[in-house]
C-alpha cells in the first residue's frame, strides 16, 4: 500500500489519481443540486496566490440583472460597462471577432505604409534616431493616429467583481486585448484567445543594431490588479503564427506582443490549467527594471502557475521580475525556435517544482533557465524527457557565464493539489485549455 495525495485529499490506495477521479465523478449526480454551475464557481480555498486574503470570487454573487450572455464584441463591451463594480457574470457564446472588419478600417486618412517604408528606410533615415519626435502629419504621425483607433477598438476594460466565462467547448475571442487594470476580484475561464495582430507596428531604428518592429496588445494584461484567476483558457497565435509574418528592412514585421502580462504592482494571481502555445514572447511578470517600476512592483507580483501546458513557445514562460512566482505541475513542450522557459529577472524569487519538460531529441536542458539578472530560485523535482533533472546544476554546467543561485528564500503554501512531475504530461495535455471545464 502507498499513500498519495490526489485532488487535495490524502488517500491510501493501490490505485492512482485517475481511479479517484472516477470515484468522485460517480458521486456528482447526488451532489449536483448543491454545487454551483461553472458560471458561479469561485477559486477554491488555498489554490495559489489568488486565494490569498479575501480570495477570488469574481462575479459569483451577481444578481440576475447582472448576468449577460454575449455574442458580439459590442455586446461584450456593453456588458463590461454595465453596473459599475456590482458583481457580474459575462457568458461568451461562440467566437467573437474583436479586431474589426480589417486593418484598413482603423487607418486614418492619408496613412500610407509605402510612404512609411520609403521615409524611414535605414539607408535614408539611418539607425540612430527614433521616430518618436515625428509630427502628426508625417508617416509616423499618421501611423500613431491609426494605431490609436485600433487600440480603442480591441481593448476592453474589465471591472472589479467580474467573471468572464466561455459557454460550452468553442468560445473565445479573435484579436481581443483584455485590460484587467486597477481592479480586484476577476475570473476569466474557458476562453480561447487568438492573439491580437497589431495593424501598425512601429519601426525603432535604435532597438538592437539592426532595428526592430515593435507592436502593442497582449491578449490579457493584469495591470495593478489583485485577486485574478485565469483558468482553463487557451492563448495562441492560431491562424497567424510569426512564420507567416513578412519582413521589412530585413527584420520581421512583428505584429504580436504578449499572451498574458502581469505588471505594475499586480498581486495575487492564479494561472491554472491554461494552454499557452504557438507564440514568441509569452508571459511577463513585471515589465521593467526601472527605478519607478521597482518602486511599484517590489513586494508584489505574486503569481502561481500550475497545471498549464506551455507548447511551442520561444521565450518567457514566464520571464519574472520582483515577484514570488510559484510554478508547479506545468508541462513545457519545446518546438522549433525554442529559446528558454523561465527568465530569471531583477529581484525575482521563482519556485519551480514538479514540472515536466519535453525537449526535442538531443536538445540541452541548460537553456530551460535564462539568467537576465542575479536572483535566486528554487528548482526541485523537475523532469526533462522523463528524467529527474537539477535545472540549476545543468544550467550552470552548460552555460558557465550565467551562474544561477539556488534558494528562492520562501516556501509556497497556497497549493491544493500537487501531482508528481512524472504524471504531469498525461494530466495536463488532455485537461488544460478552453473547452475542458466539463
Ligand atoms: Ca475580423
Ligand atoms: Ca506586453
Amino acid at each position: 500500500m502507498r499513500t498519495q495525495k490526489c485532488h487535495g485529499r490524502v488517500i491510501t490506495a493501490l490505485v492512482g489519481c485517475t481511479a479517484l477521479v472516477l470515484a468522485v465523478t460517480g458521486t456528482t449526480s447526488a451532489r449536483a443540486a448543491h454545487r454551483p454551475g461553472p458560471d458561479r464557481q469561485v477559486l477554491p480555498a488555498g489554490d495559489g496566490w489568488a486565494a490569498y486574503g479575501t480570495g477570488t470570487t469574481g462575479g459569483a454573487a451577481a444578481g440576475r440583472a447582472h448576468v449577460h450572455t454575449v455574442t458580439t464584441w459590442e455586446q461584450f463591451k456593453a456588458a463590461l460597462a454595465d453596473g459599475g463594480s456590482a458583481p457580474k457574470i459575462i457568458r461568451v457564446k461562440g467566437v467573437i471577432d474583436a479586431d474589426g472588419p480589417s486593418c484598413d478600417s482603423f487607418a486614418v486618412p492619408g496613412y500610407d505604409f509605402d510612404a512609411y517604408l520609403a521615409k524611414y528606410a535605414p539607408k535614408s533615415w539611418g539607425r540612430t534616431t527614433t521616430l518618436d519626435g515625428e509630427p502628426a502629419d508625417s508617416p509616423e504621425g499618421l501611423r500613431r493616429a491609426s494605431a490609436a483607433a485600433q487600440d480603442a477598438h480591441i481593448k476592453a476594460d474589465v471591472p472589479a467583481n467580474t467573471t468572464i466565462i466561455g459557454v460550452g467547448e468553442n468560445a473565445g475571442f479573435n484579436g481581443a486585448s483584455l485590460q484587467i487594470e486597477g481592479v480586484d476580484n476577476v475570473i476569466v475561464r474557458n476562453l480561447r484567445f487568438e492573439s491580437p495582430l497589431d495593424c501598425f507596428p512601429q519601426w525603432d531604428p535604435t532597438d538592437t543594431a539592426d532595428g526592430n518592429w515593435n507592436s502593442e496588445y497582449d491578449s490579457a494584461v493584469v495591470h495593478g490588479s489583485t485577486h485574478v484567476w485565469m483558468d482553463h483558457d487557451t492563448f495562441t497565435d492560431g491562424g497567424h503564427p510569426d512564420s507567416t509574418l513578412p519582413y521589412y528592412f530585413g527584420r520581421i514585421y512583428q505584429q504580436h506582443d504578449g499572451e498574458l502580462d502581469v505588471v505594475k504592482g499586480a498581486d495575487h494571481v492564479t494561472v491554472s490549467w491554461n494552454v499557452f502555445e504557438d507564440h514568441d514572447k509569452t508571459i511577463l511578470v513585471g515589465n521593467s527594471d526601472s527605478a519607478a517600476t521597482a518602486a511599484v512592483d517590489r513586494g508584489h507580483l505574486k503569481v502561481t502557475f500550475h497545471h498549464n501546458l506551455f507548447r511551442n513557445l520561444v521565450e518567457r514562460a514566464p520571464r519574472v521580475r520582483f515577484g514570488q512566482v510559484d510554478s508547479y505541475d506545468n508541462h513545457f513542450v519545446a518546438g522549433d525556435g525554442y529559446s528558454y522557459s523561465y527568465g530569471i529577472g531583477m529581484e525575482s524569487q521563482l519556485v519551480a517544482e514538479h514540472n515536466a519538460f519535453t525537449l526535442p531529441a538531443g536538445a540541452k536542458a541548460g537553456p530551460i533557465l535564462k539568467k537576465w539578472k542575479d536572483a535566486p530560485l528554487t528548482a526541485a523535482d523537475n523532469y526533462v524527457n522523463g528524467r529527474l533533472t537539477d535545472l540549476i546544476a545543468v544550467h550552470n554546467a552548460e552555460i558557465p557565464g550565467e551562474t544561477l543561485r539556488s534558494g528562492a528564500g520562501w516556501t509556497p503554501v497556497l497549493r491544493t493539489r500537487v501531482d508528481p512531475a512524472g504524471a504531469v504530461p498525461g494530466l495536463v495535455d488532455h485537461r488544460a485549455g478552453a473547452g475542458r471545464i466539463g
